[in-house]
Formats: C-alpha cells, structure tokens, sequence
C-alpha cells in the first residue's frame, strides 16, 4: 500500500525515531509498504518517519545488484573517503542540494526477523545510507547542504 509521505515542514520529520524491538508482521507491512512507496516517487530510499512511523526503519534500492535493502536499527559503523555532488529528497520534492557525504560507509542492522548484518556501500549507496539514517535522527539533507542546486547544473536525479 502506498503511504502518503511527509513533506519538510512537518514537525514529525524533526522527531528522533524509536529502535524497533518487534519483528513481527506489523514491521513487515510497514516494510513492503515503506517500498511500495518508494518505488512509486521514483525514489532510491525513504525512511519510516517519512511516512509519519517513527521507528528506525529504512528501505533504499539504488538499482544496483543489492535490490531492495531493508535495514531495522540501522547505525553507521565506518565511513571512508569523501564524495561531494547532488541530493534530492521524497520530502523536499523540486529542490536539490549539493552535499558532502563519505564515499564508503558501513552500515550494522538488523534485518525483517531481527538478525543482524552488516552492509558496505561505495558511491551512490553510501550516500543514500547516510541520507536515510539522517532521517531516523531528524535531520534532513538541507541541513548539511553547502548550497541549492538549480537545474542548469543538475547532475543525478536520485530521490530519497
Ligand atoms: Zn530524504
């Protein structure tokens, strides 16, 4: 099903999201709908505050070999390098910013029952990492953004 997603402005984007402690049939609807959503706003990732659930859940698929990556409790735990370039998100729609982000982090979660795992992603997928887990401490990308970009120097379209 999908939700409706929260655009900035809403004070429920500002909110610390909750660790999730059930792994139960309520998180896996929140998770396939947390995709379908995704996949309809042509997004690369959205996290659950984003639909109005503040609990620390998030799906990304940068259309890579990974697919859908579904991470519960996610927490960064390296990050390398530097990577500087264009930031969209589902809850800023038009707009883009020009966002400094590691080039490579690591990522520990927990997947859809609960076991932890651990993922490392490089380029786009870090950058997404670190956008999606912003969300879960309210933080969005404006914050972090040198500048807005405008259209005559767009650059990717990815959304999250
Ligand atoms: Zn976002």
């Amino acid at each position: 099903m999908v939700r409706n997603i929260l655009k900035l402005g809403d004070e429920t984007l500002r909110k610390i999201s909750k660790p999730m402690a059930k792994f139960d049939l309520r998180l896996w609807l929140l998770l396939r709908d947390m995709a379908d959503t995704m996949y309809k706003a042509d997004g690369v990732g959205l996290a659950a505050p984003q639909v109005g659930i503040l609990r620390r859940v998030v799906v990304i698929d940068v259309g890579d070999d990974h697919g859908l990556i579904e991470l519960v409790n996610p927490e960064i735990i390296a990050t390398e390098g530097e990577q500087a370039g264009s930031e969209g998100c589902l809850s800023v729609p038009g707009r883009r910013g020009y966002v400094v982000r590691p080039q490579k982090v690591t990522v520990r979660a927990q997947d859809r029952k609960g076991k932890f795992f651990e993922i490392t992603g490089e380029d786009l997928l870090a950058r997404a990492l670190c956008h999606e887990i912003d969300h879960l401490d309210g933080i969005v990308y404006v914050d972090k953004m040198d500048h807005e970009i405008f259209d005559d120097e767009e650059e990717n379209r990815e959304e999250s």
